[in-house]
């Protein structure tokens, strides 16, 4: 049984706000949301009764981030953490070197989303080893400090992911498996917000609600996938 002190936590993922200053892959952009929505979908969340238990990421290292994303976040009072694709950082409609300090300036904390958005789970190991050492270095020379954490491109996963991802040295791994979790697990799931995701939809994220056959087919689902 769990303690009644675990607290139930969730994590919200961003990838886009705005128009997008690149071209985007097919699919992509019902995860870019409008600023206005975006500001209305941060409002929900400051004045969220479980607000401490919200936490915020953003993946593919977009320039809304520090354009709009970060600002946004912190003039609520907010934090977020901000998954970086290194292997565009510098070009257009993305992340640079000095846009990544600004946003830890701003109290952002960043990690890795890997080097070229590739499906980690289909990779030799080689390739993943690639992936995750040459993210985390070129992200740590940037930061001065210590990367530990990742977000795993298309939430493609599997047990050699997460073996390669623990002996490169990260200690905290999200996924894209949706819904709460408790504690503060290696493998953390996280829900993706789609542009068009109506306002009940979202408080079922914020509120942590998950019928109880959905949490345990998702259990079961990461406990299968992380074994193979
Ligand atoms: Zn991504």
């Amino acid at each position: 049984m769990r303690s009644a002190a675990a607290a139930k936590c969730r994590i919200v993922t961003f990838h886009g706000v705005g128009a997008p200053q690149r071209v985007l892959d097919p699919g992509e952009s019902d995860y870019w949301v409008p600023v206005d929505r975006f500001r209305h979908l941060l409002g929900r969340i400051a004045s969220h009764p479980s607000r401490e238990r919200v936490y915020i990421t953003f993946d593919d290292g977009n320039i809304s981030d520090v354009l709009v994303g970060a600002p946004e976040i912190q003039l609520r009072g907010l934090t977020a953490e901000f998954f970086v694709l290194t292997g565009r950082v510098g070009l257009p409609g993305s992340l640079g070197a000095e846009d990544i300090l600004a946003l830890m300036r701003m109290g952002m904390r960043v990690g890795s989303h890997g080097v070229a958005h590739r499906d980690w789970s289909r990779l030799s190991a080689r390739e993943l080893d690639y992936e995750l050492n040459a993210s985390k270095g070129m992200l740590e020379d940037i930061c001065g400090s210590p990367v530990r954490s990742a977000s795993i491109p298309f939430g493609r996963y599997n047990g050699a992911v997460l073996s390669a991802l623990r002996k490169a040295g990260y200690t905290t791994v999200y996924s894209s498996d949706g819904g709460p979790f408790y504690n503060s697990p290696f493998l953390r799931p996280r829900t993706s917000i789609r542009r068009d995701a109506t306002d009940g939809a979202i408080e079922r994220i914020l509120s942590g609600e998950m019928p109880a056959w959905r949490w345990l087919r998702r259990t079961i689902r990461m406990a299968i996938t992380a074994r193979f």
